[in-house]
C-alpha cells in the first residue's frame, strides 16, 4: 500500500489533553498508523492549561491561519508537539481554548461550545492546506468536528491540498451529538438549503453529529456491535432512522490500546511490575494501594474497582444499588471517577461509612487510575451502553478481571466466563438491572476464590491482544478503498 497522508482532527488526544476514551484513540491510533509507514498529523485545539500540565514540549511554528468569524478576521497561531514521531499541531485561540475545563467547568458545558469547535474545525481545514503534501484522508472524530466533511466538500474542494481528500467521521459516542440553537446558523456560512432534516437540521436545531454522518465519505464507530446497536431505537439516540439511511457507508472497527504505554511490566506509576506468567507483582500493587488509600491490608477479600466518568451511561445507578450488599459481604471497593455531583456525593457517603473497606476519589487522575488498574482483582463496568470502552481493555491488560454488561464494545472485547471457561477474560451480564449485575459479580468472586482457575482467567486477560495491529490495518483498508 502506498504511504498515505492522513490528518486526524479531534477535540482531545492523549497524552496532551484527555477527558476520556476519545483521547486514548486520537493519541494512539495515529502512532499505530505512522508505524505502518503512513504520514499522520493530528490537529488539536491548543488547550494551554491542560497541554501545559501534560509536560509535553510545545514549540511555536511561526505559522498562523486566519479565519473569518462574524465579520472579523481572527488569526490563530500554530504550535507543534511531537509525540513518538507524530506531529500534533495545536491551534491557538486563548479566549476559546485556554480555560480550566476542556468542554466546560466541572460537570458542565461552556455556552460557546458551538463557535469554539466551529472555529477549530475551520482552522483545522486551513491548517491541512499548509501541510507538506496534499491530504488523502481527513479523519474527524465526534460532534466537535462534525462540520468538517461538509465544509471540506463545499468550501475547500478547490484548494489543492484538499481537492482529493476523502473524509471519515468516527462516532465515539452517539449520545453526545452537539445540538445548538439555530441562531448560530449564520456562523456556518453554508447555503441555507443544507439546513434540512436530511442533513444537519434536528428538531429546529443544528446537530453537528448529523452533519458529519450526512457529509462524510464513510462513517465508522468503535465496535461492530455498537455499529449494529445504533441502528435500533434503544441505542440510536433518535438518530437510528437517519443512520439507517446511511448504513451502506457505516461500519464498526474496534478500538485498540497503546500497549507500550499501558504495560504493567514497565509502568513506572505502579508499585511493582508484573506480566504474563509473572503475576506476583500484582499482590504488591494491591498492598500498596491499600496502604495509600487507608483500606485495610486484607488479602482474603477481593478488591472491586472502577475508573469511570460518573454518568448514567456507565450504570452508576446499578453500582450504587449493589455496593451496600458487597460491603456486607466484606469485599473491598476502590473507585476513581468524576461527573454528576449527585453520584459523587452518594459514593463519598458510602466510603465515609466504611473507610477501611471502601475508597472513593472524585477527580481525574491518570497516575491513580494506573495504580487502581494494577491493584484491583475485579473491574466493574456495568454500562447501559458502551460504544467500545477503553477501561476494560486497560483492566484486562493489568489482570484486573472485568465484570461488564454485554453491550457494544464490552460484548466484543470481553470473553464471558459463562460462555467459554477456557478462554474467559471476564464476566458478563445482559439485563441492565442490579440483580443481573450482582449475579455476574457473585460468579466472579466465586471464581476468585479458586486460585488456580482465577490465575487461568488472569492469564487469558493479560495475554489478550488489545493492540492496534488488527484495527489499524482495518482503517488503512478503509482509507485505501475510499481513495480507489
Ligand atoms: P469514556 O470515553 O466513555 O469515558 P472509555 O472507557 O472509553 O470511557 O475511556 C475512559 C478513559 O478515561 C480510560 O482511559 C480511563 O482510564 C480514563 N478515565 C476515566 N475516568 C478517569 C478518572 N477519573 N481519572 C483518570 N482516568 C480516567
Amino acid at each position: 500500500m502506498a504511504p498515505m497522508n492522513i490528518v486526524f482532527i479531534a477535540s482531545e488526544a492523549a497524552p496532551l489533553a484527555k477527558t476520556g476514551g476519545l483521547a486514548d484513540v486520537a493519541g494512539s491510533l495515529p502512532l499505530a498508523l505512522s508505524r505502518l509507514g503512513h504520514r499522520v498529523t493530528v490537529i488539536l485545539p491548543y488547550y494551554r492549561k491542560q497541554i501545559g500540565a501534560s509536560g509535553a514540549p510545545v514549540n511555536a511554528m511561526n505559522k498562523a491561519v486566519t479565519i473569518w468569524v462574524d465579520g472579523v478576521n481572527r488569526t490563530a497561531p500554530l504550535h507543534k508537539a511531537v509525540v513518538e514521531g507524530v506531529d500534533f499541531i495545536l491551534v491557538e485561540q486563548d479566549d476559546l481554548f485556554a480555560r480550566d475545563g476542556i468542554y466546560g467547568p466541572a460537570g458542565g458545558a461552556w455556552e460557546d461550545n458551538f463557535p469554539r469547535y466551529l472555529f477549530f474545525s475551520r482552522a483545522a481545514l486551513e491548517t491541512s492546506c499548509m501541510l507538506g503534501a496534499p491530504v488523502d484522508i481527513l479523519h474527524c472524530h465526534d460532534w466537535q468536528t462534525g462540520f468538517i466533511p461538509l465544509l471540506a466538500k463545499t468550501q475547500y474542494q478547490h484548494r489543492t491540498h484538499l481537492a482529493k481528500a476523502k473524509s471519515v467521521f468516527t462516532i465515539h459516542n452517539l449520545a453526545y451529538q452537539g445540538c445548538f440553537p439555530s441562531f448560530w446558523l449564520h456562523r456556518l456560512g453554508l447555503p441555507a438549503d443544507y439546513y434540512h432534516t436530511g442533513c444537519y437540521e434536528f428538531y429546529s436545531q443544528i446537530n453537528c453529529m448529523k452533519a458529519g454522518i450526512a457529509a462524510a465519505d464513510h462513517v465508522t464507530t468503535v465496535s461492530k456491535t455498537y455499529a449494529e446497536e445504533i441502528l435500533t431505537p434503544e441505542y440510536g439516540c433518535a438518530l437510528n432512522g437517519f443512520l439507517g439511511d446511511h448504513k451502506n457507508k457505516l461500519s464498526g472497527i474496534v478500538n485498540g490500546l497503546d500497549i507500550e504505554n499501558w504495560d504493567p511490566s514497565g509502568d513506572s506509576a505502579i508499585a511493582a511490575p508484573f506480566g504474563p506468567g509473572k503475576l506476583a507483582g500484582k499482590a504488591a500493587c494491591k498492598a500498596a494501594l491499600q496502604a495509600e488509600t487507608g483500606l485495610s491490608s486484607d488479602s482474603e477479600q477481593p478488591m472491586l474497582t472502577m475508573i469511570s466518568r460518573l454518568a448514567e451511561q456507565k450504570g452508576v445507578d446499578l453500582l450504587l444499588d449493589c455496593i451496600p450488599g458487597w460491603l456486607q459481604e466484606g469485599y473491598q471497593i476502590a473507585i476513581l471517577g468524576s461527573g454528576e455531583p449527585a453520584w459523587e456525593a452518594a459514593l463519598h457517603r458510602l466510603a465515609a461509612e466504611r473507610p477501611q473497606q471502601m475508597y472513593f476519589h472524585a477527580g481525574f487522575d491518570e497516575g491513580l487510575a494506573r495504580r487502581i488498574y494494577a491493584a484491583g482483582d475485579i473491574f466493574l463496568m456495568p454500562s447501559r451502553f458502551e460504544p467500545c470502552g477503553l477501561g476494560q481493555l486497560m483492566a484486562m491488560r493489568y489482570a484486573n478481571i472485568p465484570v461488564v454488561r454485554a453491550t457494544g464494545g464490552l460484548k466484543d472485547t470481553v470473553t464471558d466466563y459463562a460462555q467459554d471457561r477456557n478462554n474467559a477474560t471476564g464476566f458478563a451480564f445482559t439485563e441492565p438491572n442490579p440483580d443481573a449485575f450482582r449475579a455476574a459479580l457473585d460468579s466472579a468472586v466465586e471464581t476468585w476464590r479458586k486460585p488456580i482457575v482465577w490465575k487461568h482467567v488472569m492469564g487469558n486477560a493479560i495475554k489478550r491482544d488489545s493492540s492496534w495491529d488488527a484495527s489499524a490495518n482495518s482503517y488503512l483498508e478503509l482509507y485505501a478503498s475510499l481513495n480507489d
